[in-house]
C-alpha cells in the first residue's frame, strides 16, 4: 500500500511538472498580419516548448487595450509595422527599456531607437513605382518633386488615414516644417489620376489598368505582387518597375519605416519575451523575413532577398525613426487641412 502511495505521489509530481513546463507562454499584441510571422512563432514554440498567443489588431486599438487592461495586461510585447507607434506605446510609459546590444549586436546602427525602448525586426522603404511605358526613371527625382505639374492626373496612393502616408508626411515635415508640408500635401492632391482609396497593391493594378502612371507605396508589395499565386497579380509586379526617391549626393534618402517590437512596461513572461525577441532578430529569422516578406533585413549580416535586391541599394533617410511619432499629430492635421482624403 505504502509503495502505491509512493508511485502516485511520483507520478502527480511528475505531471505537475511536466504541467508547468508546458505552460510555458509568451503573450504577443501585434499589428502584423503575414504569413511569415505565423511560420516563424510557430518555429519558435517547436524549439523552446514556449506557446505563443496571437491578438492581431491596429497599433492604436492595441495601445489602447494595454491602458486600460494596466496593471493586469498580459501581453508581453508589442510589434508594430511603424517605429511612429513604438514611440506612441513609448511616450504613455507602456513599454521599458531593452539593450540592443545585448538582443542582436549585428543590428544596423541607423535602425535602432536611440531612446532604447524598441528593437527593430524589419524594415521597408516607401518607394515611388511607375509605369515604364509613360515615365522615363530620369523623369523622377523625390517626394518634393510629385508635386511639379508634369505628373498631373498620373499620380496614385492611397488614403491619408493611412500609417504609412502619415508616417512619410512626418519624415517630410521633420525635414521641410509645416508650411511646405501643407504645400506638398495641397498640390500633390491636385496631381492625383483619382481619388485616394484601396491598399498599397491596388495602387500599382490601378497603374497598369492604365489609371495612373506612378504610386507612391511600400517596397515589399512589389515583391509580394511578383510572387503571387495571382496571375494577374504576377503580372501587375512585372509590368512596373521601382524607383527610390531622394537619391542625389545632397539628398536625405528614401523614406524607411521600420516593423519592431516594445518589451512591456508588465510583461508577466519577460524571460520568455526576450527569447522570442532574439529570435526574431536572430540570422534564421532575418533570412526568412526577407526571402517571405521581402522585407529589408535589420541585422549587417544578412543580404536582402534576391527579389529585391534587384532593386539594387539605396540611401536610406537616416532621420531619427522617433520622428515619425513625435510628428504625427501635425502630420494629420495637415491632411486634415489638405485636400487628401
Ligand atoms: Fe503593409
Amino acid at each position: 500500500m505504502k509503495k502505491l502511495i509512493l508511485i502516485i505521489t511520483l507520478c502527480t509530481l511528475y505531471s505537475c511538472v511536466n504541467n508547468k513546463k508546458s505552460i510555458e507562454e509568451i503573450n504577443v499584441y501585434t499589428k502584423r498580419h503575414y504569413q511569415t510571422d505565423k511560420d516563424l512563432f510557430k518555429k519558435f514554440e517547436i524549439e523552446n516548448n514556449i506557446k505563443v498567443n496571437v491578438v492581431k489588431a491596429s497599433s492604436d486599438e492595441l495601445i489602447e487595450r494595454i491602458k486600460t487592461e494596466g496593471n493586469s495586461c498580459p501581453a508581453d510585447i508589442l510589434i508594430t509595422v511603424d517605429a511612429g507607434k513604438l514611440y506612441k506605446a513609448a511616450s504613455n510609459n507602456l513599454l521599458q527599456k531593452l539593450d540592443v546590444d545585448e538582443i542582436n549586436k549585428n543590428i544596423l546602427p541607423q535602425l535602432k531607437d536611440k531612446n532604447g525602448f524598441w528593437i527593430p525586426i524589419t524594415y521597408r522603404a516607401r518607394v515611388i513605382v511607375y509605369n515604364p511605358k509613360n515615365v522615363k526613371k530620369e523623369e523622377l527625382l523625390t517626394y518634393e518633386d510629385l508635386i511639379n505639374e508634369k505628373w498631373k492626373n498620373r499620380i496614385l496612393v492611397r488614403s491619408s488615414t493611412n500609417a504609412y502616408n502619415q508616417a512619410l508626411l512626418s519624415s517630410i515635415l521633420a525635414y521641410n516644417g509645416e508650411e511646405e508640408s501643407l504645400k506638398w500635401a495641397n498640390n500633390l492632391v491636385t496631381n492625383f489620376a483619382r481619388e485616394p482609396k484601396g491598399n498599397d497593391r491596388d495602387q500599382v493594378r490601378a497603374i497598369v489598368a492604365g489609371v495612373g502612371d506612378l504610386a507612391i507605396v511600400n517596397s515589399y508589395y512589389i515583391a509580394l505582387l511578383k510572387t503571387s499565386e495571382d496571375s494577374l497579380d504576377r503580372k501587375v509586379g512585372e509590368s512596373v518597375q521601382v524607383f527610390f526617391p531622394n537619391q542625389s549626393e545632397n539628398n536625405r534618402g528614401s523614406h524607411i519605416n521600420i516593423s519592431g517590437i516594445g518589451l512591456l512596461k508588465n510583461s508577466p513572461n519577460k524571460r520568455n519575451a526576450l527569447k522570442l525577441i532574439k529570435f526574431l532578430t536572430s540570422e534564421y529569422a532575418q533570412n526568412y523575413y526577407t526571402n517571405n516578406s521581402y522585407e529589408y533585413p535589420v541585422l549587417s549580416n544578412v543580404s536582402p532577398s534576391n527579389i529585391i535586391s534587384e532593386w539594387g541599394d539605396f540611401k536610406i533617410d537616416t532621420l531619427d525613426l522617433n520622428e515619425l511619432g513625435i510628428n504625427r499629430k501635425k502630420a494629420v492635421d495637415i491632411f486634415q487641412k489638405s485636400k487628401w482624403n
